[in-house]
């Protein structure tokens, strides 16, 4: 559903991908590793039209999609979850999940779902509907991120970072939401992180970039074996 073909972004001159290209199939969950600075956020962002690529192009559906306006790309259905969350801090909880479906005209009744969807996902977030977003746990805080981008009801959803900052136990729960969205919903996922034990233990696929180059991909399960990926990511 999503092909990215061989694309070149660069910052002012400095290039930061280089010939990439990279794909999500229909129900696939397909992670993004490398180092800080890989160019894992730069790809997702190229993705839903926040950077350009000078070269390449971005087929979604087979309809290129290289270089529209971010705006676009979420009428496409395509929603990326930015690593620190990016909640609005002054806003409940509830407000913030509405934020996140300001590009579709939903009915009371289909806004009532949907935040029900989420509630059923994390009832932590129920319970603290109306509390302003800012005060929330950093955990809370992923949730709520994770959850407004459910409200458009994407096709395509991709989270930067979503482990960052977070302890073990609620960086599981996490995990166990994302995967339970891309069963239930059959939504493609694309995940970024620096945990790659952890995001290649819930994908389908995962691409390493090291310095804006793809340097190797394939099946997680036959590359969590690797011994190269192993030394490079996995502690050994
Ligand atoms: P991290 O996990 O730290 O977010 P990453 O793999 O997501 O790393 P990117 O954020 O995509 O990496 O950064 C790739 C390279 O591009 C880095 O060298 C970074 O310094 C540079 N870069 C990122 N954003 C900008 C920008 N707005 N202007 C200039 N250079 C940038």
């Amino acid at each position: 559903m999503l092909k990215v073909n061989n694309i070149n972004v660069y910052y002012g001159k400095v290039e930061t991908l280089f010939n990439v290209s990279f794909e999500v199939g229909d129900d696939e969950i397909v992670s993004l590793i490398g180092a800080n600075g890989a160019g894992k956020t730069t790809l997702m962002k190229t993705i839903v039209g926040i950077n350009r690529t000078a070269q390449g192009s971005i087929e979604y559906n087979g309809k290129a999609i290289h270089n529209q306006k971010p705006h676009k790309s979420i009428f496409d259905g395509i929603v990326y979850v930015p690593e620190g969350r990016e909640v609005f801090p002054q806003m409940t909880v509830l407000e913030n999940l509405e934020m996140g479906a300001f590009s579709k005209r939903y009915s009371k009744g289909e806004m009532a779902d949907r935040v029900a969807e989420v509630y059923d996902l994390f009832p932590r977030l129920k319970e603290r509907s109306k509390q302003a977003a800012g005060t929330m746990s950093g955990g809370e805080q992923q949730m709520l991120a994770i959850g407004r981008g459910m409200m458009s009801n994407p096709k395509l959803l991709m989270f930067d970072e979503p482990s960052l900052g977070l302890a073990p136990v609620i960086v599981d729960e996490m995990f166990r939401a994302i995967i339970h969205i891309n069963e239930m919903k059959k939504t493609p996922i694309v995940i970024a992180e620096q945990n790659a034990f952890m995001a290649m233990g819930i994908s389908n696929r995962t691409y390493v970039l090291e310095v804006g180059h793809v340097v190797n991909h394939g099946k997680s399960s036959v590359l969590l074996d690797s011994p190269e990926i192993k030394k490079a990511y996995l502690g050994g």
